[in-house]
């Protein structure tokens, strides 16, 4: 079975797109992955220094309670010991792992078809240059996403509620990164943008917008499947949102499919990103996963085609 990943980066290496695309599909003919959908991240030092300085830092270490100590406290420490350097060290990896809109779209032109560009919410523009992008580039990218973490915003803003009308009106895919993000974004007043029950009002309200959220609710170093039961609980009022599996445990993506059925699930390996793991590494986890034949083929291949389909988008 060739098999469809719907989370993949860019790699920050080479730099050049089309070079960096060369590198994706090499490592792509190796775990036998037909597709690709490449998300592109546009990220704002600019934002960043505007919310986050010491004064920010320690507001988010005095919400995060209790229990944040316990278990995040290898962030917590390094933000005691020097906070100048933790929040430089991130402004420093924001700008580092940047892959924009145009890189993206670059690298998916030079690929044969083979990759399917999504945009980013870039931070650096308003909502109208936001949606402008998105009727730009309809029918080039498949959709656009949020990064609530990186990008300082709450998906379930009513401010953003034009963007939504813009994307379902082009038949276009929003997804949303769930769960945490690696550093000062383990803490919970960090990534409370990022829980999965913030986009409740969205799913209700647009029936016709198809929501991918990222990473099942339950990206998190330290805390995996933080927010794993807010997907479910989503997932079972709206059957417009689809969970992508990148960066998940197969336990909780198991746990999903018993949960929903399989029809929702989407494969996801979040490569480049899982250091230490290639992507053929990330698909053998679930070809030996305990599950039937038919829910590996849906999760892995067949729900991707269906739903690039219903947004104009054929496999060939
Ligand atoms: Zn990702």
């Amino acid at each position: 079975m060739e098999i469809i990943d719907f989370h993949m980066h860019l790699p920050p290496k080479p730099e050049d797109p089309t070079e960096a695309a060369a590198r994706l599909l090499t490592a792509m003919d190796k775990a036998g992955v037909s597709h690709g959908v490449v998300i592109a991240l546009e990220t704002s030092s600019r934002l960043f220094r505007v919310k986050m300085d010491k004064k920010a830092l320690r507001k988010a270490l005095s919400e995060s309670g209790i229990h944040a100590v316990m278990s995040k406290w290898s962030v917590i420490r390094r933000i005691i010991e020097n906070p100048d350097k933790v929040l430089e060290e991130h402004e420093y990896l924001l700008a580092e792992h940047r892959r924009g809109n145009l890189q993206v779209l670059r690298a998916a032109e030079a690929s044969g078809g083979r990759l399917i560009p999504v945009l980013s919410y870039n931070p650096d523009m308003g909502l109208e240059e936001n949606i402008r992008l998105v009727e730009k580039y309809k029918g080039r990218a498949i959709g656009m996403k949020l990064f609530p973490t990186f990008h300082f915003i709450n998906p379930g803003d009513k401010k953003l509620y034009p963007l939504y009308e813009a994307l379902a009106d082009n038949n276009m895919l929003l997804i949303v990164h769930t769960g945490c993000d690696p550093g000062i974004w383990e803490l919970p007043a960090m990534c409370r943008n990022a829980r999965p029950s913030s986009l409740e009002g969205v799913a209700g309200r647009y029936r016709d917008l198809d929501i991918v959220v990222a990473h099942l609710g339950s990206y998190s170093l330290l805390e995996p499947g933080i927010f794993f039961h807010e997907s479910i609980q989503l997932g079972r009022s709206h059957g417009n949102v689809y969970f992508d599996t990148s960066a998940v445990d197969t336990y909780f993506v198991g746990k999903a499919v018993s949960k929903l059925g399989a029809e929702r699930i989407l494969f996801g390996s979040d490569y480049p990103y899982m250091v230490g793991l290639t992507m053929r590494d990330i698909v053998c986890e679930y070809i030996r996963a305990q599950w039937s034949y038919e829910v590996k083929k849906m999760v892995l291949r067949e729900n991707a085609i269906r739903l690039l389909g219903l947004h104009g988008w054929k496999i060939v």
